[in-house]
């Protein structure tokens, strides 16, 4: 028998317990995917009503009311205006919260309006009783003309009753709860009489919002009952204001509140975690504790995932009759698929306190703390978590920038981060450090390598800084700032939220960011390892002939990386990289850097071993003294070194700054739905870090 289907859109202020009544109802059955042409995330689950009615729910981003002010509210106005749209509800839940009712109340009164079945949920009853809260459930039913459930989704409580009321929607109220032609008897009587087919306070919606809603005549509606600008101001103020004393008297006599049980135990922890001094102490010592996490904590899973990866390759090359296939599975899809899974740990222990921190509330007082310095540079308080994260990995650090309502905000924090010095410039910096700065002590104590490590580190967090005050001045995107910093209560964390958020995040990379990281390392690993020439082609005859006619006496292993680098040099990339080599030349770069600086564009750590293959001492990172001795030992026809300082200091800051990691470009390309910004980025970066290694070089040669 087909099933029926029942389409529920949730709704409610932000912080009111709404996606966790979301996880309640359909838990792991979740969809996250995003609305078309924009960035917010859209949240579809499904539910299990009875053996042949579900619910697919649509959980919209929690918003303050109907009055437009972000991006996230034009989703909720647009889904509810739409009767043609796939998602358009048979029935509207609304999510509010014991302890303030009153101001949730408000979007719920808006949407009464617009005549669709609607349902009231109360959550938090479990915090009732702490807060002497008492509700007349029947009387604000009535009123409220509305079906009530009140909900504990922390304790499970009143989940089933939601069910019942969404499997039994048609029995819901669509009446409206106060009268919105009230507002201006005579504007709106005028409206009616000209669009009598027209829900009232619908039309009342499209002349307010500055929003293009489809299959209404808006031109029409406009052109005839535009007022000024002020007046629609004062109109929109007046119905707040009616809907505020009508949401007053219901709750004067459907709520009790005894205040003597409200504790002050949160405004004292409030003084604390704000505290001009402390409350930075304690940050920072929590983000400390995380950032020590992502890199020590998912050192283990990442080793495992990684030499497990590598066994796997090693056992499909031995196992696979030789040939093309099976190069392609050991050395282009294995290793790809690892270069994806090794971000798992980072990415799950980041959700995981960042999951705890805002669950807890503590979130919303960092915002606070932070915000205002941040928003000098055209960030939020909340970009803090992303740029700090950023120094373990940008993958991460990008997705959890998702925290960041305000999108002009993380958009900035998306496009700077990258700057940030990420550990996998931590090999090219210590081996080119190793090479130009002398294992030297200033003043005795402090060690010259440490410190240029130290500089380059602040001059990612500087430049990063320095580009967002920039990008914040150019970037032309009007997206209001929510102006209400809510500070929820103080709460445990909920296992399943944070669970199923963790879950989530790591499902989302693998799944969107994964394919194209997976599809670009095919792409690098097929340019690495093929080739068009003769030379390619013969490369072990070749390679064999030389030595023999240089009478050297070889052994296989020998022979092996010879031709390993042979091979390199007459690939696609060598070819690329020998051509680039009158762009890199004034940097200070030879062909063999260029060959090096190209495949690293999968990753930076890919430098150090590309070296070691063109160098031909093995391509393990253990063998790092040997490459070093190598390239120490390089030198230019002229017998001059090429691993000079000019050169040095260029190619340090040429990794810097260049934006050399196909991994970042995918999760940006899936965080900002377009390919737009990522070329943006990689042409800005990779343009700056140019100018900067090129001025360098010319400076100190
Ligand atoms: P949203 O912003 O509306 O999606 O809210 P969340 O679902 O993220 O919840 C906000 C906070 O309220 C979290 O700390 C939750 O753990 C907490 N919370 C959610 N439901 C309940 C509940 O029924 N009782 C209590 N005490 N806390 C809850």
């Amino acid at each position: 028998m087909a099933q029926k289907e029942i389409k529920v859109a949730l709704i409610g202020n932000p912080n009111t317990g709404k996606t966790s009544v979301f996880n309640q109802l359909t838990g792991l059955h979740q969809q996250v995917g995003n609305y078309p042409g924009i960035t917010v995330e859209k949240k579809i689950g499904v539910c299990k009503l009875s053996e042949d009615v579900k619910a697919t729910i649509i959980d919209l981003p929690g918003t303050y009311s109907l009055n437009a002010s972000s991006i996230d509210e034009n989703v909720v106005i647009e889904l509810l205006m739409n009767r043609n749209d796939e998602n358009f509800p048979d029935v509207v839940v609304v999510v509010t919260e014991v302890e303030n009712l009153k101001r949730n109340l408000l979007l719920f009164t808006q949407i009464k309006d617009l005549e669709l079945p609607t349902l009231l949920v109360v959550n938090m009853s479990d915090r009732m009783q702490l807060k002497g809260i008492e509700l007349d459930i029947p009387f604000l039913e009535s009123e409220l003309k509305t079906s009530i459930a009140l909900v504990s989704s922390r304790k499970n409580i009143g989940i089933e009753k939601i069910k019942n009321l969404i499997l039994n929607y048609q029995n819901l109220s669509t009446e409206p709860c106060l009268n919105a032609s009230s507002i201006d008897v005579e504007y709106f009587d005028k409206l009616r009489k000209a669009f009598p087919n027209q829900l009232l306070y619908k039309l009342w919606l499209v002349i307010t919002q500055d929003v293009n809603f489809l299959n209404l005549e808006r031109k029409e509606l406009k052109s005839s009952f535009t007022k000024s600008h002020a007046d629609l101001k004062r109109l929109q103020q007046k119905e707040t204001i009616k809907r505020y004393q009508f949401i007053n008297d219901t709750l004067k006599i459907g709520q009790k509140i005894d205040r003597s049980k409200a504790s002050d135990f949160r405004a004292k922890l409030d003084r604390v975690l704000t505290h001009k001094i402390f409350g930075y102490v304690i940050f920072f010592v929590i983000l400390f504790g995380i950032f020590q996490s992502i890199f020590e904590w998912s050192k283990y899973p990442m080793d495992f995932i990684d030499s497990s990866f590598a066994n796997l390759a090693s056992y499909a090359k031995n196992s696979l009759p030789a040939g093309e296939f099976t190069n392609l599975i050991s050395e282009g899809i294995i290793p790809g698929i690892g270069g994806i899974l090794i971000f798992i740990p980072q990415i799950a222990f980041l959700f995981l306190f960042i999951s705890v921190l805002e669950e807890s509330g503590y979130m919303s007082r960092v915002v606070f703390l932070m915000d205002k310095i941040m928003r000098r540079f055209g960030l939020s308080g909340k970009s803090v978590v992303p740029l700090i994260s950023g120094t373990a990995c940008a993958i991460p650090a990008i997705m959890s920038a998702r925290n960041i309502e305000n999108w002009k905000e993380r958009l900035i924090t998306i496009l700077v981060t990258p700057f940030i010095t990420c550990s996998a410039r931590l090999p090219v910096y210590a081996i080119l450090i190793a090479l130009i700065i002398p294992d030297e002590k200033l003043f005795g104590f402090m060690s010259l390598q440490g410190l240029t490590l130290m500089i380059l580190y602040l001059l990612g967090f500087g430049v990063a800084i320095f580009s967002a005050y920039i990008l914040n001045k150019i970037l032309n995107i009007k997206s209001k700032s929510y102006f209400v910093v809510e500070m929820p209560s103080y709460k445990i964390p909920m296992f399943k939220n944070v669970a199923i958020n963790v879950l989530e995040k790591t499902r989302a990379f693998v799944f969107g960011a994964g394919k194209i990281i997976l599809a670009l390392s095919i792409v690098l690993w097929f340019l690495g390892s093929h080739g068009l020439g003769k030379n390619f082609k013969n490369a072990e005859q070749i390679v064999k002939q030389q030595l023999d006619t240089k009478n050297v006496v070889y052994s296989q292993k020998y022979l092996d990386d010879q031709v390993s680098a042979y091979k390199l040099e007459n690939s696609f990339i060598g070819i690329i990289g020998k051509s680039i080599e009158p762009v890199i030349k004034p940097l200070g770069y030879d062909w063999k850097i260029g060959i090096a600086v190209v495949s690293s564009f999968a990753a930076r750590e890919v430098f150090v071993g590309t070296l070691a293959t063109i160098y031909s001492v093995g391509s393990h990172s253990d063998e790092e003294d040997t490459i070093k001795n190598r390239m120490a030992a390089e030198v230019h026809a002229d017998g001059s070194k090429i691993f000079n300082f000019p050169t040095g200091i260029s190619l340090l800051l040429f990794y810097a700054f260049a934006m050399q990691c196909v991994s970042t470009l995918a999760i940006v390309k899936k965080e900002t739905n377009s390919w737009k910004w990522p070329i943006i980025q990689l042409v800005f970066m990779s343009g700056f870090a140019y100018l900067t290694a090129l001025l360098a070089y010319q400076f100190l040669k």
